[in-house]
């Protein structure tokens, strides 16, 4: 079979072209997708789940959404519904292919006693503390636990004991019997089957026995037909213990794991279990806040799945460990909003310009483009009056040097409008500060009118002061002011937040078409970046928009040089 071969652009692709060819599995392509519901998928798992579903849809094959949920004590409802909410968003569809290991309890039990009667596991009595004694170390091999030549019966009553709750909580185990002197710890007798008296979200109280991940997976992508079953890196050394249970227990199904290189990228964390942390201290807004590299947190932010996934695309797929810088991250969802977003007028900190010689009471209503590079998304027109809003930094009372922008005499553009000149600054009697410009326009000036020619560098977002919206814009920095490694053990990760990761400006002008924002459209809001309503504390009275990413791209200006 080659017609569905596709040319090759990663390694687990050869694979999966070698096994067509080879009429492997008939030729089948069937992934799946398991995460354990213990936590809110980050962009790590966006990875996986692009790349699980991406080789499905391009071999036109199969992936399933399965639930990892043998471990009860960390594992909630809530969990397992943003996961699916998540991989939806995504876009990515499992049909009716949604699965939980639990679903295979009995199943995995019964491969255990499988086992036990091949005398390939035995129920062990050691505490954790002689167990870890036994095992060996990594230059060192093991020894053999005494319960290792308990008899098949003796097993098999122990086991069924432990099934039906006869021991206490870490009593015993059951383990596989395979070699402790393997130079792969992995293979040193592993646990099974442990005792643990937890309500589980889906069985309840049926079992006080739980499978370990090691051993109800393999049986799990068996029984659901997987052909490949693509993990990350660090099951490398697990792979001969998944395909001994393959073998052992004599499986219908003979998936083949592959591993693949787990994402990392500069200033965030990627482990659930230092997100929870940062949840449940309170460090961040919940699961979704905005700063979070989860992707209920990258969609509130603004980000789109189109932008994800052709991050995901980018990096590639890799088979050594490596951090993606996250300026290419940004430059993924610049790309897509450049083309997506309306632009729009927005005055983060405002200072009040009044127009002198402009008609009291009159409003224009001035035509603009919604966004210059798709003609398609039509026009709007935005109001100007004697008096409008701009930015408290497009001011210097005492210019520096190339200062292009308003300064006592000089002249600039408003963007759409007219140019302006500053006549005059009129400061806080007490504390100095300008709170106020007076201009003058030229009527000569209008923009599109093309009757002047005359040149100004400086050209000025603004917003007309009485139909201007009140909002607030929230500025984000990186939670992580360095570069965090996700390895486990190593620095207490909390010293590198940013104490300065959140701005919120309260009392921003936008202009009035942003009154009919959604959180769905996305905004470019000229010369600050690309932005998004907040879906969560946007209220009627105060709309709060998030900046996805700033207008500056540093991963193109660096592939460039
Ligand atoms: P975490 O350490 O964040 O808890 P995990 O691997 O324990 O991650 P799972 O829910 O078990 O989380 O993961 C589901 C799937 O997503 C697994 O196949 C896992 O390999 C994959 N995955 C998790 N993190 C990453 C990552 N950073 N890059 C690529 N794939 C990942
Ligand atoms: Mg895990």
């Amino acid at each position: 079979m080659t017609t569905n071969t596709i040319i090759s652009s990663n390694f687990i692709e050869n694979i999966i072209n070698e096994d067509l060819k080879n009429n492997k599995n008939n030729s089948r392509v069937h992934t799946r997708f398991p995460p354990e519901p213990n936590g809110y998928l980050h962009i790590g798992h966006a990875k996986s789940i692009c790349l699980n579903f991406g080789i499905a849809k391009e071999y036109k094959g199969l992936c399933n959404l399965r639930f990892d949920d043998t471990n009860p004590s960390k594992e909630e409802v809530e969990y397992v519904d943003s996961i699916q909410e998540d991989v939806k968003w995504l876009g990515f569809d499992w049909d009716e292919r949604m699965f939980y290991a639990s679903d295979y309890f009995e199943q995995i039990y019964e491969c255990a006693v499988k086992l036990i009667k091949a005398e390939k596991a035995y129920v062990c009595d050691l505490s954790p503390q002689e167990m870890r004694e036994y095992r060996g170390t990594l230059t060192e091999p093991g020894k053999n636990s005494p319960y290792r030549n308990r008899s098949i019966a003796e097993n098999l009553e122990l086991f069924e004991g432990m099934r039906a709750g006869k021991f206490a909580d870490g009593a015993r185990v059951l383990r596989a019997k395979i070699d402790m002197s393997s130079p792969n710890v992995n293979l040193r007798d592993p646990i099974l089957y442990r005792i643990m008296r937890a309500e589980h979200h889906r069985t309840g109280n049926a079992w006080c026995i739980y499978p370990m991940y090691d051993f109800a997976h393999p049986i799990s992508d068996a029984l659901e037909g997987i052909t490949h079953s693509i993990c990350t890196l660090e099951f490398e050394d697990h792979r001969p213990l998944y395909d001994w249970l393959i073998s052992s227990l004599e499986m219908e199904s003979r998936p083949q794991q592959i591993e693949f290189a787990r994402l990392n990228v500069t200033n965030m964390v990627m482990s659930k279990r230092k997100l929870r942390q940062l949840v449940e201290e309170g460090l961040v807004d919940g699961w979704d806040d905005p700063r979070m590299p989860t992707i209920s947190g990258l969609r509130r932010r603004g980000y789109t799945p189109e932008a994800i996934r052709d991050f995901c695309e980018r990096i590639g797929v890799a088979k050594s460990n490596s951090t993606v810088d996250i300026a290419m991250l940004e430059h993924c969802i610049r790309e897509d909003l450049n083309s997506k977003a309306l632009r729009a007028m927005a005055v983060l900190r405002p200072l009040k310009v009044i127009i002198t010689n402009y008609p009291e009471g009159q409003v224009e209503q001035l035509e603009t483009e919604n966004n210059p590079e798709q003609p398609e998304m039509g026009n709007r027109t935005i109001p100007f009056s004697r008096e409008i809003y701009i930015e408290q930094d497009d001011f210097m009372e005492i210019p520096i040097k190339k200062f292009f922008r308003l300064a006592p005499g000089q002249e600039v553009r408003l963007k759409n409008a007219y140019f302006i000149k500053c006549e005059e600054v009129i400061k806080d009697p007490e504390t100095g500060e300008v709170i106020e410009l007076r201009c003058t326009y030229d009527p000569e000036t209008k923009s599109g009118s093309g009757t002047s020619t005359r040149k100004v560098k400086g050209t000025l977002h603004w917003v007309s002061a009485p139909q201007a919206i009140k909002a607030e814009v929230r500025l984000y920095d990186y939670l992580l002011s360095e570069e965090e490694n996700t390895e486990e053990g190593e620095k207490d990760f909390k010293k590198d937040i940013n104490p300065n990761s959140l701005e919120r400006l309260t009392s921003c002008m936008v202009e009035p078409s942003l009154l009919q924002a959604t959180k769905e459209q996305r905004y470019q809001f000229l010369r600050q970046g690309y932005f998004c309503l907040d879906g969560k504390d946007s209220t009627a009275e105060l709309p709060v928009f998030n900046r996805v990413v700033g207008l500056r791209d540093s991963w193109a200006k660096a592939q460039k040089a």
